[in-house]
């Protein structure tokens, strides 16, 4: 498997999406600061993809990392890939240009890569997002999706049916919590299973000489998934990005894959009454 620090996967619309990317959601508790820190770190690693959204009230801190990595030279805006995501609260067609609008203020960009909805189930099946005149390349019907889905996957999630799916569809799964989340209590149960002290990880990654986080990573990135992973810690940043220099072998493959058990850290238990909680369908 040819798989590089600047590997990339091809969306259906021509754009380029590298195949790991930075995630910048962070509990309330931890100072907005941290995430401007730790995207400069990020980048100077060699990350490339940064994952992001309006909800996560970060995206001024986040934009200014980005702007001064252009600055220093480090990085051109081409090289970037910036994710945003629309809140649910502006599901509806003359709201949506507002959310990505606000969104843009605050990095001081004056355009994203990839803007996803961030909870679809505000929307009906087959609702269209975007005024009938608006152009762009934003993806916002919900019946056309035609790009990315992003969902939380890891070994003890691993969604391998819809993985099947989007493959078919040519539509790039992007993985998230794939480190086993930030563990937020907002929104993850306290005893939720630790997922990088799983033993059998621990056992593959000792055999690999890497860590279990690692492994986590490299996982998803051979299955075809592009993954992210959140750290504002200098150390595991850089740990995180060191996934492209070993291969786990087709029987560790299998025996990761053997460790689902369809455990979702995040529930959207604030959704669960919603008539189209998604949650409850088999994919
Ligand atoms: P994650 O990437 O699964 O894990 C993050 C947690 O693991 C953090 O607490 C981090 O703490 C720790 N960590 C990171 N690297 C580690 C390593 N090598 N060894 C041990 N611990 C490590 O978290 P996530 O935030 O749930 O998901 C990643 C990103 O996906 C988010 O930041 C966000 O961008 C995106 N996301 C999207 C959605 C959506 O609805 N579309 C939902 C959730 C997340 P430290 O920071 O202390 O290292």
């Amino acid at each position: 498997m040819d798989l590089k620090h600047n590997s990339s996967v091809k969306l259906n619309d021509g754009n380029l999406m590298p195949v790991l990317g930075f995630g910048t959601f962070a509990p309330d508790e931890i100072p907005k600061s941290k995430a401007n820190e730790a995207t400069k770190i990020a980048i100077d690693v060699g990350f490339r993809h940064i994952d992001a959204a309006y909800l996560y009230q970060n995206e001024e801190e986040v934009g200014q990392a980005l702007r001064d990595k252009m600055a220093d030279g480090t990085v051109k805006r081409e090289d970037l890939f910036y994710t945003t995501k629309i809140w649910a609260t502006f599901l509806r067609p003359e709201l949506v240009r507002q959310c990505l609008e606000r969104s843009l203020k605050k990095l001081g960009l004056d355009y994203v890569d990839l803007c996803i909805i961030h909870v679809p189930i505000a929307m009906k099946p087959g609702e269209e997002l975007l005024p009938k005149d608006a152009k762009g390349e934003i993806i916002l019907d919900i019946v056309d999706i035609r790009d990315t889905w992003e969902v939380e996957c890891h070994p003890y999630l691993n969604q391998s049916k819809l993985l099947e799916f989007c493959k078919s569809r040519d539509i790039v799964l992007v993985a998230y919590s794939a480190l086993g989340s930030s563990r937020d209590p907002t929104w993850v149960s306290s005893d939720s299973p630790y997922l990088l002290e799983e033993p059998i990880l621990k056992t593959i990654a000792k055999n690999h000489n890497r860590t279990p986080g690692q492994v986590a990573l490299r996982y998803q990135l051979q299955r075809g998934v592009v993954v992210l992973a959140k750290s504002f810690n200098e150390k595991r940043i850089k740990e995180n990005f060191k996934v492209f220099d070993f291969e786990l072998t087709a029987e560790d493959m299998k025996v990761i894959d053997g460790l689902n058990r369809n455990y979702r850290y995040d529930s959207m238990p604030f959704a669960v009454d919603h008539p189209y909680y998604p949650f409850l369908e088999e994919y």
